[in-house]
């Protein structure tokens, strides 16, 4: 699965054993920032940035 972070627009990239539910934290690799996962939908995942970072 790839998700888009809503910052910059990147994929950000899961390992497969990655288990993905809501309230999980993921960090972006290319802007930093904190993203939670705020909603699972079939296979779109809504993301709310909980830490801006740099
Ligand atoms: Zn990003």
């Amino acid at each position: 699965m790839t998700l888009v972070c809503p910052e910059c627009k990147n994929n950000i990239e899961l390992a497969d054993s990655t288990d993905l539910s809501v309230g999980s934290v993921l960090e972006c690799n290319t802007c930093g920032i904190t993203l939670e996962v705020g909603k699972i939908d079939n296979r779109k995942v809504s993301l709310e940035v909980i830490d801006e970072g740099k």
